[in-house]
């Protein structure tokens, strides 16, 4: 089956979701609902060309406001002395309450984002289990004692809280995502502002709805909504910021990096990706073709994490690609609200066209289209999943990250071969090995300079396990056991019992 040749959407399950939710929103400062000046920013749905929402375009003083709340909420407030009891208690409230409302915040993802509505579901259910996961670290935080310092001494290593974080968050993955970073700093004792992407803010607020009906205190959380160079850049630069926690681009997370350096803050950073699959002779090649087409396209392949680049050994290339663009052909593009539809809407019409001209390119440097190529017609923004074959490491298109339902094939002879092939990026996401080969998969695996290493399997997660970039895919970890420590600072305590010896005084004297 090849892709329609138009995009139908359906009006009427259109209608029904828009009526679950008003259209408008607010920001959150200190605990009330605030418009900034007035001017609202339209998101329109990118699969049925609707607005959906309307949030305000907060500006440098709203930015400043929400910090000015919490840094009172963490220098004066409960949050940061609460127990941790109380804590995880309040975050677990919060996930029941996610659960409760799991259908309204995937509508509200789905409606802006362009992305279908039985997988936002699916993210919602594991942002939850996020928040369950941030309330048993919570319990679990402590530090370090020395009693083999000498009778005299003692050390103690305290974890507090670091203070008041920046949360910047991007557009492809909502409610997840800030669920990656704001149940952590809080079960730590921190405060924070959040600014989630001026396209897809809606759930984030409703967020700040439930953490009001669990009871979280004001101040602790607050939300500013607009665009980056107003309300982004202040959260980065301002002095009482104390962390920026960062989820976006390489570009603007590098920008991000450079304003927080003046005042030395702490940075944690998840930045773009160009994650290889290699593909070894010895796999089983249909659960890794399956693999390889949801790498591809999950998401749109608007995901940091996509398997955008298939390293593929030469003897069995030609085949996996023929493999794969069959099912580049068949998988389900069309309305994100039908149920079985696997790739929804790009994310603007301007996005869109860059994911084109990428295609393009690629091809004017000698590679070959073997599946997709462009856009879909429809009244929103879809594009057919593509494959572009004959990519060598030196083409643009093998280094830069397309976000979107592109995938390109590159192969190898030996194993030194593909773990070179799969390092020629500057980023270090992801990747994953598929071998039955126990030295194959260990081996390279080892040899692939990425933050995650997949082994016959593939953008598989779960709250335990640390996930982040090597190189320009990011800095720091988020999620695993050390997660809420990233959002403390260590105070030593150094104790002395007994009489003192003497600086100044000749020994025994
Ligand atoms: P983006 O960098 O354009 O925007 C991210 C956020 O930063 C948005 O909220 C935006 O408004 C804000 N922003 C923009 N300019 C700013 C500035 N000067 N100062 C402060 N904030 C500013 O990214 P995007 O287009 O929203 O998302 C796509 C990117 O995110 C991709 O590169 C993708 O790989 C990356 N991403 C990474 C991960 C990860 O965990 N590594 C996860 C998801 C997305």
């Amino acid at each position: 089956m090849n892709a329609p040749a138009r995009i139908a959407v359906d009006t009427k399950k259109l209608n029904d979701a828009l009526a679950r939710f008003p259209r408008d929103r607010a920001m959150s400062i200190a605990g009330r609902a605030v418009g900034g000046d007035g001017e609202m920013i339209e998101r329109s749905s990118p699969a049925h060309g609707v607005v959906v929402t309307r949030i305000p375009r907060g500006r440098a003083e709203d930015a400043r406001a929400a910090i000015a709340a919490a840094r009172l909420a963490f220098d004066n407030g409960p949050w940061p002395r609460e127990t941790a009891s109380n804590r995880a208690r309040l975050l677990l409230k919060t996930a029941d309450l996610i659960d409760r409302d799991r259908e309204l915040i995937a509508i509200l993802d789905t409606l802006e984002s362009g992305k279908p509505l039985a997988q936002a579901r699916g993210e919602i259910e594991g942002a939850a289990d996020i928040w369950r996961y941030a309330a048993s670290l919570a319990r679990e935080l402590s530090g370090e004692s020395y009693a083999n310092l000498g009778a005299d001494r003692l050390g103690v290593v305290l974890r507090e809280p670091i203070g008041v974080v920046s949360i910047i968050t991007p557009w492809n993955f909502p409610f997840l995502i800030v669920s990656q970073k704001l149940p952590f700093a809080l079960a730590a004792g921190c405060t924070c502002v959040v600014k989630p992407s001026e396209m897809t803010s809606a759930s984030t607020l409703h967020l700040m709805n439930l953490l009001a009906e669990a009871g979280l205190p004001e101040g602790v959380c607050n939300v500013v909504t607009g665009y980056g160079p107003e309300v982004g850049a202040p959260l980065t630069a301002d002095p009482e910021v104390d962390m920026i926690s960062f989820t976006g681009s390489t570009r603007v997370g590098r920008a991000a990096v450079a304003a927080g350096a003046a005042t030395l803050k702490k940075v944690s950073m998840e930045l773009g990706g160009k994650n290889p699959q290699l593909i070894f002779p010895d796999a089983d090649m249909d659960a890794a073709l399956d693999a390889a087409t949801f790498g591809a396209y999950f998401n749109a392949g608007e995901c940091c994490n996509a398997g955008s680049r298939l390293l593929l050994h030469s003897s069995i290339a030609d085949e996996f690609i023929e493999g794969l663009a069959a099912r580049a052909r068949s998988v389900k593009v069309g309305d994100p609200l039908d149920a079985d539809t696997r790739v929804g809407a790009i994310i603007t019409s301007d996005h869109l066209g860059k994911i084109e001209d990428h295609v393009t390119a690629a091809e004017r440097d000698g590679a070959q289209v073997r599946a997709g190529g462009g856009r879909l017609e429809s009244s929103g923004f879809f594009m057919a999943p593509t494959i572009v074959d004959k990519v060598t490491a030196a083409m643009a298109i093998a280094r830069a990250e397309v976000f979107g339902p592109v995938v390109v094939t590159l192969s190898f002879d030996t194993r030194e071969e593909a773990i070179a092939l799969a390092n020629a990026t500057d980023y270090g996401l992801s990747a994953s090995v598929w071998s039955r080969d126990v030295d194959t998969a260990i081996g390279v695996g080892r040899g692939v300079r990425a933050g995650t290493i997949w082994v016959n399997t593939f953008m598989d997660g779960t709250p335990e396990l640390p996930f982040g970039g090597y190189r320009q895919s990011g800095v720091g970890r988020e999620l695993g056991r050390n997660a809420v420590k990233d959002y403390t600072e260590e105070k030593t305590f150094h104790v002395h019992t007994g009489p003192r010896t003497s600086w100044w005084l000749p020994r025994g004297a």
